[in-house]
């Protein structure tokens, strides 16, 4: 099975990736998280990711393309994966299309988590972090014990930068002009579109259904 995971920032696409991999058993893999770790471990391509990163920019579609199908071809992806961020543009899912047919793997299942604007604005300015542990806070989902404070280490919770209102309105904004035309690129009648403004339980029993749904080869 191969799930392709979209969401727009602060709709809970994190918490629904762990869950996917936990109950399918499969890697969640994350473009993003592979690109950071490459900065990280200080690679060539990490130094190339690094400035295009840092500038809020995408990597180009050779290098995440390569970067997918070495991933993908790992022992662990064998009975299927999750991707996370990928693809961003409408060549790398056309060249992700491409790979599966010359693999002979299935094609993906495409699951995009819907959360109105308000509700998501209202989600990411309710975000706060410890700038001690890095511990995240959300005020109306998982406020700390004591207003104001970290559970862990009673240091004074903040706002990040880049969860000011306007910086997320942009950031939505960012989202819906890239992801627009992928989802409309696969077509209505293959996304499966799930409310993700409700409980993240209640999203993710949606989600299980919208899959077995779409892997499981029906009865009749
Ligand atoms: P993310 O953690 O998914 O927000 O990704 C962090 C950064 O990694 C992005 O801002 C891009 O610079 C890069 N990145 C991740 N996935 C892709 C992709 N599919 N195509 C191009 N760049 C990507």
């Amino acid at each position: 099975m191969i799930l392709l995971l979209f969401g727009p920032p602060g709709c809970g696409k994190g918490t629904q990736a762990v869950f996917l991999a936990e109950r399918f058993h499969i890697p969640a893999i994350s473009t993003g998280e592979m690109f950071r770790a490459e900065v990280k471990a200080g690679t060539e391509l990490g130094r190339t990711a690094s400035a295009i990163m840092a500038a809020g920019g995408l990597i180009t579609d050779e290098i995440t393309n390569a970067i997918v199908a070495s991933r993908i071809s790992q022992p662990d992806c064998a009975s299927g994966f999750l991707l996370d961020g990928y693809p961003r543009t409408v060549p790398q899912a056309q060249y992700f299309g491409r790979l599966l047919r010359e693999r002979g793997l299935p094609e993906p299942v495409v699951l995009h988590i819907d959360v109105n604007e308000a509700l998501l604005v209202a989600r990411l300015t309710s975000r706060r972090q410890c700038p001690a542990c890095g511990r995240i806070y959300n005020l109306l989902s998982q406020p700390p014990r004591v207003a104001g404070r970290c559970d862990v280490d009673g240091a004074e919770l903040i706002a990040r930068a880049d969860d000011q209102e306007a910086t997320i309105r942009q950031r939505l904004k960012a989202y819906h002009e890239l992801t627009g035309p992928i989802l409309q690129w696969y077509g209505e009648s293959v996304v499966h579109k799930v409310d993700g403004g409700r409980a993240p339980d209640l999203v993710a029993k949606d989600i299980e259904c919208a899959v077995l749904e779409a892997t499981v080869p029906s009865a009749t």
